[in-house]
């Protein structure tokens, strides 16, 4: 969905100035200008959920790139599903028994209306060091620059010892229910690069600040609460009165919180933020990193909306409707109350807790969630976490690399849900003020390019042994 994990995270990194390893003015490589054509192309295609959905021609236009620099053609399938599709290719490795790498993406795009742009969303053009286009930044040009770099490692001869797969979803940012069939085809697989997650952030005069893998996300549910009673004229008031019922639940759960949790990928990203903020915040991170029942920690965490999420269970009241007529008692009240649940916590137990905390047998819950499941943090392994260090360490020297937890939901969780480790490790840095994925203008700096290219060589390189 939002390739930045970290959203609202600005994070100072005095006297730091990292030099690029690569002289921005060197000619393009043919690497790089494949990258930028396949961006071109894939944004011309209007990828978009409902009638005229391009997405199916979009996977057969890149699965004629993937067969042009040489994969068999019958290592790629292209599986339609309602109005888009998805396609998994797979790079064969030397060891049959070796279980795959998968990197998971997607072709499908949000909904852009040329009229509120300054240009056609579909329409790529390159400006002023800028790709723009819908997909520039969610996710057309990741995916461009990861093919390309499989691509040129193909040219020179690379061998994977485990088969590489490259699979895009084809309606991530809508239903999901490719990228649910997309991992249960892969369940078996050793690990999943989510190129559609994590990322690099620039400060604003585009100096790369530093770099968070994925590791985690919050399980997103919605619960239905609801009252009835039987009703009647408005001048005879009972004592029980569904809305007051109902009120009187969401205000305690308004004030409700949930116990604060920690696990090993939001203990880093608070022991390694820490380094870089200063006073109570700070303090903060590290305690509660040390210590999650840590109250003066909590209170400060809490009151942050960067850092709320981070630190455990949500819940919120979203929506609200009662009664039938202006002078009727309600025969019914409902309300909807949004959880995005730690890693790990069960959406039952989660109910359970709300229930309990509404304190009234006459509220009913019902799990009302559609196209989400449970999926708990990823482990950090140590050869993805050394993987990712030293690719960054090639093309970002100095740069920070921490991993982080998102509040949003991506292709990942789907993953997770079976077990498989999945890491959002998008190679793409850019300034916050620069992140209109799902917006308008969406466009992504194209000094990128070069980078990522030798970033996803290193990365696959080590991952696939
Ligand atoms: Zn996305």
């Amino acid at each position: 969905m939002m390739r930045t994990v970290v959203a609202a995270m600005t994070i100072a990194f005095a006297g730091m100035s990292p030099s690029m390893t690569h002289a921005a003015d060197a000619p393009a490589t043919p690497a790089e200008t494949q990258a930028l054509d396949i961006a071109k192309r894939a944004i011309a295609f209007r990828s978009v959920a409902g009638p005229g959905n391009q997405t199916p021609q979009l996977a057969a236009y890149l699965k004629s790139v993937l067969v042009a620099g040489g994969f068999a053609t019958d290592e790629i399938s292209i599986t339609p599903v309602d109005d888009t599709a998805y396609m998994i290719a797979r790079w064969p490795g030397t060891d049959p028994k070796a279980k795959p790498l998968v990197i998971s993406g997607h072709i499908d795009v949000v909904e852009a209306k040329p009229a509120d742009w300054q240009r056609d969303p579909f329409t790529p053009v390159v400006e002023n060091g800028y790709l723009f286009g819908r997909g520039a930044t969610d996710m057309k040009f990741d995916a461009a620059i990861a093919m390309a770099a499989l691509l040129q490692m193909k040219r020179e001869g690379f061998r994977p010892r485990r088969d590489i797969i490259l699979e895009f979803s084809g309606d991530e940012e809508t239903r999901m229910k490719t990228s649910a069939l997309i991992a249960e085809k892969l369940k078996n697989a050793e690990m999943v690069l989510n190129i559609d997650g994590g990322g690099g952030h620039l400060a604003e005069d585009g100096k790369p600040q530093f770099f968070t893998w994925q590791g985690a996300e919050k399980t997103y549910a919605d619960f239905e609460l609801t009252v009835t009673n039987p009703g009647g004229h408005s001048s005879a008031p009972r004592k029980l009165n569904a809305i007051n019922q109902l009120s009187a639940a969401l205000v305690r759960i308004g004030n409700y919180r949930f116990t604060p949790q920690v696990n090993d990928v939001t203990r880093t990203f608070f022991v390694e933020a820490a380094k870089h903020k200063t006073g109570a915040i700070a303090d903060a991170m590290r305690a509660f990193a040390k210590n999650p029942a840590d109250e003066k920690a909590i209170a400060v965490l809490a009151a942050d909306p960067a850092y709320v999420g981070q630190i455990g269970t949500t819940c919120v009241a979203t929506m609200v409707s009662g009664g039938h007529a202006l002078n009727a008692l309600p025969q019914r009240a409902t309300a909807n109350i949004n959880c995005r649940i730690f890693p790990g916590v069960k959406p039952a137990a989660v109910m359970a807790e709300l229930s309990r905390v509404a304190a009234d047998p006459a509220v009913a819950f019902k799990d009302v969630t559609e196209g989400s499941v449970p999926n708990d943090a990823s482990p950090v392994r140590a050869d993805f976490v050394a993987a990712v260090t030293k690719a960054m360490a090639k093309t970002y020297p100095g740069v920070p690399v921490f991993p982080s937890m998102a509040a949003g939901a991506s292709d990942s969780m789907w993953f997770r849900y079976h077990g498989v480790p999945s890491y959002g490790a998008s190679p793409m840095f850019l300034k916050e003020s620069d992140d209109f994925s799902h917006g308008l203008n969406e466009r992504t700096p194209v000094a990128n390019i070069r980078p990522a290219i030798a970033y996803y060589r290193s990365l696959l390189t080590d991952l696939s042994r």
